[in-house]
């Protein structure tokens, strides 16, 4: 017998949130970001819901090649490129499309001589100062890519820091435009805040993540105001009950003592499953639809529920810790963190299944 916690991935959420995040890309095509396992949900399963994608981004050239053995033939974005120069066989033979970010990208491509063309897109730091290159080398690097003379099509590229937050994207923006404006190559700027937020800036590739999977980008504006529907929803079970009197304590660490008499679920998931070690007593859960709160330090298995005003839950009780009915933004915001951790964090025990 299996532990009653699962996954399920609701694809046709999949779809419809790719329909969602079409309709804010104007004539921009999509470039569907799949990277850690598309996002915890499953790299195979989702880049099948996403077939009417036009592209994917990754972040490794395993998950690449994934990609290509299930049949896809469209671009393949490497989020960051060759790692070193032993993988530009693989990229040609998998037709690969690579970001460039340093000098030494360029010369592992300078010394290649490749057979066929390699596309590239040329990253920009427009301030986020993660990768890309600065302003004024941009161009003295799109020139040494030009020389190539195996270098396939260019695309111009960079990532917002803060197309999420009052910041805005007023200062990169302006940075991107000033060292885009004199060339005429296809531009790829907008993660799905920016795409979200700032339709006009989509760009000719977006390139959505968290939206696709159903969660807001924003801490302001819930998915649902979004038009996104969730997709991966966590479900389990109450596996025992505990009856607790005034000042018994709960679990290691005695972190939560009763304050009434209480009657205490006990949930088979806990942070070897991806649950957050780090949330608190209080954090929204659901037993059979209905909205309590977790109690004291979650387990490595297991963590606790109050049912004192739940009555009619038992053993075998239906619990959800994130998904329908209650969105993954509200449990890693009780955890101080946000929906992209916990969704990357489902760990490999967790199975996928599909409901009833
Ligand atoms: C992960 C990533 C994205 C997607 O970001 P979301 O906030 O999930 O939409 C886009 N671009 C780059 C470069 C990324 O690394």
């Amino acid at each position: 017998m299996s532990r009653p916690l699962f996954a399920h991935i609701d694809t046709a959420a999949l779809q419809h949130n790719l329909s969602v995040a079409r309709s804010h890309a104007g004539q921009g095509r999509i470039m569907a970001v799949v990277k850690a396992n598309g996002y915890g949900h499953g790299l195979a399963r989702v880049a099948h819901a996403l077939w009417a994608t036009d592209g994917f981004a990754v972040a490794s050239l395993d998950e690449a090649v994934q990609l290509r053995e299930l049949g896809w033939q469209k671009p393949i974005l490497l989020l960051e490129g060759i790692f070193s120069a032993d993988e530009i066989t693989a990229c040609i033979n998998h037709q690969l499309t690579v970001a460039i970010h340093h000098f030494e990208q360029i010369h592992m491509l300078q010394a290649a001589r490749l057979a066929s063309p390699l596309s590239v897109f040329l990253k920009l730091n427009s301030g986020m100062n993660r990768l890309g290159f600065k302003p004024q080398d941009y161009l003295n690097a799109l020139t040494q890519l030009q020389a190539i003379p195996a270098c396939g099509d260019i695309t111009l590229m960079s990532h917002f820091a803060t197309a999420d937050d009052d910041y805005g994207i007023a200062d990169q923006l302006q940075v991107m435009q000033r060292c885009f404006s004199q060339l005429s190559y296809p531009v790829s700027i907008a993660n799905s805040a920016a795409l979200f937020r700032y339709p006009a800036h989509h760009g000719d590739w977006a390139r959505p993540g968290i939206a696709l999977y159903g969660a807001s980008p924003f801490a302001e504006m819930t998915a649902q105001a979004l038009g996104l529907r969730p997709v991966m929803t966590l479900h389990s079970q109450i596996i025992g009950i505990q009856m607790l009197n005034t000042g018994d304590a709960l679990g290691y660490g005695r972190a939560w003592i009763a304050d009434r008499p209480s009657r205490i679920g006990v949930v088979a998931c806990g942070y070897a499953d991806g649950y957050p070690r780090h949330a608190p007593t209080g954090t929204p859960i659901l037993v059979n639809g209905q909205l309590t709160r977790t109690l004291g330090r979650i387990s490595m298995d297991m963590l606790f529920v109050d049912l004192t005003e739940l009555p009619t839950a038992q053993v075998g009780s239906t619990v959800i810790l994130w998904g329908k009915g209650l969105p993954v933004e509200a449990v890693a915001q009780a955890a101080g963190t946000i929906s992209y951790e916990l969704l990357c964090a489902r760990a490999q025990r967790v199975p996928e299944r599909d409901i009833a």
